[in-house]
């Protein structure tokens, strides 16, 4: 990987302060690419990838003067004063006032319209509003123009799939970040469990009151209304800290060490609920990305593992079910958590108990008596080969001339020039670990 993640940092420059930008305070890189500015740190936005969506940016040598800051803060605040956040309240009860009427929204423009106003958007993109059953996330454009805020809703399957597991888990309180659909699902279920909505899209305030919506960057653990602390605080502590689950769906690609600061935040905030024995451990978690991303999990969070629980979306043609036209090997994302595997119950017909494993997997993977576990990672069903002893996808055949399982169309080292095969193959590939 080319950059490293270090963390949040102070910076000389700004007094020993972490730099910030609109989306709160900056994530501090390293450089590690192995070319000319290899171990060079610099400060990024949190929030944006691109930074064309973002254009602050710092290294951590350089020496602003002091002059040079002072604009740097204007232009942050300047910034994020013409965002809408001050008034998410005013926000939400003109459109409360609407919708008890039920009015339309405006999908070009992202608001609801009041019925003065609905000739000035006659050319635009409009869509009635049931004032009885008003599901935001069916009634805005998802987000896909920008790769960092790219937007995939949760298919019914996966989300009913997801209630029953929080109810297993006992969950009394749910913070869905990252997760809109399942916030309002859960608030449309009075018995359930309650839920607050942590997420960057300020479209959704006109819908949700401060108390239901705290607009906030996950990967900074930033808020961009000081209002939201109490309410976030308040939500986390209550009944002791009893109950609390988190459910990230984050945008595929964001950095996992900024997402594990961000838990170890909501942990310590948890933990300091009134008359809470002090425990280091984390609290129960619901994060879901793709399977490949399973060694980065691991890494930044080890509390976690990967259950077999295909997620799916109903706007993403790929991350979907075999049956809706996705892979055929259905959605590659899966759910990974810190709750015992054993507990994570998956429904039947599509997932089965594994006696030996003691967990749920989906019914297409097979337990494999040599690894003594359900290999399949990826779907598809895998075999094992006795001399690379461990299981490998269906496709690969055992190579002699590469000592390896690999693709039948894989450049074989035996067929190459001893030269050039020798540095990669014979290390890495000869002696395949066996693993467990
Ligand atoms: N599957 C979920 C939606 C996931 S899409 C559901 O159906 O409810 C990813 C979500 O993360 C979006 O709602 C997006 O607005 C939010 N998001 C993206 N970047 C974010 C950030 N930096 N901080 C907080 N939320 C973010
Ligand atoms: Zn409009
Ligand atoms: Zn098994
Ligand atoms: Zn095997
Ligand atoms: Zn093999």
């Amino acid at each position: 990987m080319g950059v490293k993640f270090i963390g949040l940092e102070p910076c000389s420059s700004f007094g020993g302060e972490i730099p910030a930008c609109p989306h709160g305070p900056m994530l501090l890189f390293e450089r590690a690419d192995g070319g000319r500015k290899a171990g060079r740190q610099f400060y990024a936005c949190a929030a944006c990838r691109d930074r064309k969506a973002c254009a602050f940016f710092l290294w951590r040598d350089e020496r602003l003067a002091p002059e040079k800051a002072r604009q740097w803060r204007e232009r942050v605040a300047r910034a994020t004063a013409a965002a809408p956040v001050a008034d998410h309240r005013a926000r939400f009860l003109r459109a409360e006032e609407i919708l008890r009427l039920g009015g339309r929204y405006c999908v070009d423009c992202s608001q609801v319209l009041a019925g003065s106003e609905a000739s000035l958007h006659s050319a635009h993109e409009t869509r009635p509003v049931d004032p009885t059953l008003v599901r935001p996330s069916e009634l805005l454009r998802p987000r896909s123009a920008n790769s960092s805020e790219a937007q995939y809703l949760f298919s019914e399957a996966t989300l009913a799939a997801l209630l029953t597991l929080l109810n297993a888990a006992g969950a009394r309180r749910v913070l869905c970040c990252g997760a809109p659909r399942l916030h309002e699902r859960l608030q449309q279920q009075p018995g359930g469990p309650q839920s607050l909505m942590l997420d960057c899209d300020r479209r959704y305030e006109e819908f949700w009151p401060p108390e239901k919506l705290c607009v906030y960057n996950m990967f900074n653990h930033h808020m961009f209304c000081t209002h939201g602390w109490d309410v976030y605080r308040e939500f986390v502590q209550r009944d002791g800290g009893e109950g609390l689950v988190v459910v990230i769906d984050p945008p595929f690609g964001g950095r996992l060490e900024a997402l594990a600061l961000t838990l170890q935040s909501i942990t310590v905030t948890r933990d300091a609920a009134e008359g809470r024995p002090a425990t280091s451990t984390l609290l129960p978690v619901f994060l879901i990305l793709p399977y490949f991303n399973e060694p980065d999990v691991l890494r930044s969070l080890p509390a976690l593992h990967m259950t077999d629980m295909r997620v799916e979306y109903e706007n993403h043609h790929k991350y979907t079910s075999a049956a809706a036209g996705g892979r055929k090997h259905g959605s590659p994302v899966r759910l990974f958590t810190s709750l015992p595997a054993e507990r994570v119950e998956l429904p039947p017909p599509l997932y089965r108990r594994c006696p030996p494993c003691r967990r749920w997997v989906h019914v297409d993977n097979r337990h494999c008596p040599q690894c003594d576990r359900c290999t399949s990672k990826d779907g598809r069903p895998y075999q094992h080969c006795d001399l690379c002893e461990r299981c490998v996808k269906i496709t690969w055949r055992h190579c002699s001339g590469c000592g390896r399982c690999a693709l039948p169309a894989h450049p074989c080292a035996a067929e190459r020039p001893a030269a050039l095969s020798r540095p990669r193959d014979s290390t890495t590939g000869q002696k395949r670990k066996r693993r467990k």
